[in-house]
């Protein structure tokens, strides 16, 4: 998921679309209109995938101060989350997420994930005064005949 801005978990689900598939965040930069969303995101992606691990939550220098917070914020829900729904669903180890800065090497565009389906680059944009910027190039190669896609795919057709 590239930036959710506010509301986007609610609208994903209204989708159809399986949260709990959502691996990990990329924020291009830290303007509130891209990063509001992230608290739901996060506790959906959770709570719908039983995830065993924090999401990883990549972008500009600052991306660590916003997931300490998002993490902290709901860290007094997630108890109550863990107590409800119980470990199978809402395991305390796959509460929040970890942050990873997005740096940029020598040469641009810099590889920041690279699986054999998905690669992800990153480039600076200008955005001033907002600094620093990342721009995101992708490709992705996807078994459509066994994923959430399709999932998602025929309850959206
Ligand atoms: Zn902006």
């Amino acid at each position: 998921m590239i930036d959710p801005g506010e509301g986007a978990a609610r609208r994903l689900s209204n989708m159809g679309f399986p949260t709990g598939s959502i691996e990990a965040v990329i924020l291009t930069h830290l303007h509130s209109d891209h990063i509001d969303g992230l608290g739901g995101i996060l506790l959906q992606s959770w709570v719908g995938g039983g995830r065993k691990h924090p999401t990883t939550v990549y972008g500009p220098d600052g991306v660590e101060k916003v997931v300490a917070g998002v993490n902290e914020m709901f860290l007094v829900d997630s108890t109550f989350r863990t107590a409800h729904h119980g470990n199978a669903v809402a395991d305390p180890a796959g509460y929040g997420a970890k942050s990873q800065v997005v740096a940029l090497g020598e040469t641009e565009p810099t590889k920041i994930i690279d699986t054999e389906t998905l690669k992800i680059t990153a480039t600076s944009v200008s955005h001033a005064p907002v600094y620093p910027a990342r721009g995101y190039g992708s490709t992705i190669q996807a078994d459509l005949s066994a994923s959430a896609v399709t999932r998602f795919r025929t309850r959206n057709s």
